[in-house]
């Protein structure tokens, strides 16, 4: 049979594929391929060959009771393999579960190390996970309902504990990030060291931490610019006596379970940090801080000089205090727009973004 040069070249490419194809594939089966005389010699049935298997056998660490379980672990060409398998699999963990282990952060497989058998499959594909936490998570579920997601960041941030009871010091004031609530407080002689200061809606002159100062400026040079309105800051920051005369005056007017609503205890308000401002809009009467239409704008701008809305609507049970919209705290631009644009509140964006479990 003849065939037409140009069916020819195309046959022969064909053929050329195909070599490659079987080529590829052999290669590819050669390099999957366990050492059969290996399972042989341990009266293994082919059945269950596996890299893992393979891996154990000839590291001297099969043990025939974990067999089943060699088949679903995948092989990770990493030190620590090993040390992983003989720590979970004696502890009761199933070879998909081992899998999961292997997913976590070594810090975490550490902590998980030292515990016996822990049934964690609702929580390994969690970022923020941490192990340390993991029967606060089970409980607060149990209780809420709510995802495990939002149970994780939580509980990290420890909404299932009683406010105000042992609160962690604050011990990184000077950071832009520094996290101050009714869980974590500042020590009553912490003062930022680079105040300076701003003319205020009373006339009076606010101190504040410099970075915050400045870009204050710059956000109220652009509400004036954009929306024609003047933005002053009342205060920013009040030292630890401060702060104690005004909610001791509170608790002694609304009681203390009102108070801690709207005012934070002394050492646990963040206008100590010097990061926290309060504004208002001159032009509204006394008794009024912002018009609804200056909110809109602060709400959606805030985060372009690096500030967030830090106590918004429906998000009190996580901030542990009432809206205030006139209440902004400096973060620095990139944390203040991942904040914004996800809707978080710090309390989230720390846990969620900055902390390493
Ligand atoms: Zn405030």
């Amino acid at each position: 049979m003849k065939l037409k040069p140009g069916v020819k070249f195309c046959l022969f490419i064909v053929l050329i594929g195909l070599i490659g194809l079987i080529g590829f594939k052999y290669f590819k089966k050669d390099a999957e391929k366990i050492d059969n005389s290996l399972l042989k010699e341990h009266h293994i049935s082919e059945k269950y060959a596996s890299k893992t298997l393979e891996f154990v056998l000839k590291n001297d660490l099969y043990e025939e009771k974990y067999l089943k379980e060699y088949a679903k672990i995948n092989y990770r060409e990493e030190d620590d393999f090993a040390t992983i398998l003989t720590t979970f699999l004696p502890k009761g963990y199933q070879g998909e579960e081992i899998n999961y282990i292997l997913k976590l952060s070594k810090t975490n497989q550490e902590k998980l190390a030292k515990l016996e058998y822990q049934d964690i499959q609702n929580y390994y594909k969690i970022k923020n996970f941490n192990v340390d936490n993991l029967e606060r998570y089970n409980a607060y579920y149990k209780e809420h309902k709510y995802s495990y997601e939002d149970v994780v960041t939580y509980v990290n941030i420890n909404l299932d504990l009683p406010v105000y009871t042992n609160p962690h010091t604050v011990t990184d004031g000077n950071s832009n990030l520094v996290l101050v609530n009714k869980y974590n407080c500042l020590e009553a002689n912490y003062t930022p060291s680079d105040l300076a200061y701003l003319k205020g809606a009373y006339g009076n002159e606010v101190p504040m931490r410099e970075i915050a100062q400045k870009a204050l400026v710059k956000l109220q040079e652009a509400v004036t610019k954009e929306i024609g309105i003047t933005l002053l800051p009342t205060t920013s920051y009040r030292n630890y006596n401060f702060q104690k005369t005004l909610y001791d005056n509170y608790v002694a007017e609304d009681g203390a379970s009102a108070a801690d609503t709207y005012s934070a205890r002394p050492g646990c308000s963040e206008h100590q940090t010097g990061l926290a401002i309060d504004l208002k809009n001159p032009d509204t009467p006394a008794s009024r801080r912002l018009n609804d239409s200056d909110y809109e704008w602060l709400k959606n701008n805030a985060h372009r000089f690096g500030f967030i809305i830090r106590f918004p609507k429906d998000k009190e049970f996580i901030t542990g205090y009432q809206e205030e919209n006139w209440h902004i705290r400096y973060v620095g631009e990139e944390a203040a727009k991942i904040i914004y644009e996800n809707k978080l509140t710090l309390e989230e964006y720390i846990d969620l973004y900055i902390t390493n479990y």
